[in-house]
């Protein structure tokens, strides 16, 4: 049995080569996969179940919906970019949305698995931002614009967190240690599994004098990242 857990893909039709890249990979590995957590940023962003097409991710939505009719369990975790993503998609596509964070078990561990962004405390301003565009008032409203205007907003945004992030420090951009602890605290978790950084690393550390780990999913910029859990062996980062 073999699980796997991918995030921060960011397709979009202006780089087809991610959105290639992961059709392959459902294709080819899909059969070889029984449950695929994908822990948010598949897209670069989504601004409706009803715009998928427009935005061009008619093949991914297929892509996603065959290999969950070939028995590949397909679970998703919201990320900041995709936040939008709903029922509609869930059904189109066979995907479980489930919530951020979400524990499962590996074998007799316990994991903890979010999107990332939400560890991030000290981006005062992101988490600002996340806790207005989260809020049902600002769903509604945005959902109510037309297509265009949603993709005319959604592009406005991510080039102002593209110039933003210029001026950030590293530090400020990466999680927060004490939001790592408290979480991984409350849900009695040895592992810890996000992405949203793209600073794909295994972190060792301790919590409550318990070793816990910290697994950081990189991005599908360049290459696929995907972590990997066979039954009997270790988490593998390929
Ligand atoms: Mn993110």
């Amino acid at each position: 049995m073999t699980i796997a857990f991918i995030s921060d893909l960011h397709l979009t039709p202006q780089r087809p080569d991610s959105s290639a890249l992961f059709e392959h990979f459902l294709e080819t590995t899909g059969a070889l996969i029984e449950e695929l957590y994908i822990l948010g940023d598949l897209f670069e962003y989504w601004i409706g179940d009803d715009a998928g097409e427009q935005l061009g991710h008619q093949r991914i939505e297929t892509a996603l919906q065959r290999a969950t009719k070939a028995g590949t369990n397909i679970f998703f975790i919201h990320g900041n970019r995709d936040f939008l993503i709903g029922s509609d998609f869930a059904k189109r596509t066979g995907c479980l949305i489930l919530p951020d964070p979400s524990v499962i078990t590996l074998g007799d561990r316990i994991v903890v698995l979010s999107h990332g962004d939400a560890l991030c405390t000290d981006d005062v301003e992101h988490q600002a931002s996340r806790n207005q565009m989260l809020s049902s008032k600002w769903k509604g409203a945005f959902l109510d614009k037309s297509i265009k205007e949603r993709i005319d907003s959604a592009e406005e945004m991510r080039l102002h967190s593209e110039r933003n992030k210029q001026h950030k420090s590293m530090e400020i951009m990466d999680v927060n240690q004490q939001e790592v602890e408290k979480m991984m605290r409350e849900h009695n978790a040895e592992i810890m599994i996000h992405g949203h950084t793209h600073r794909p690393g295994v972190h060792e550390f301790e919590v409550d004098s318990k070793t816990v780990k910290r697994y950081v999913l990189g991005d599908w910029y360049e290459q696929k990242s995907v972590l990997t859990y066979k039954k009997c062996r270790s988490l593998d980062q390929i």
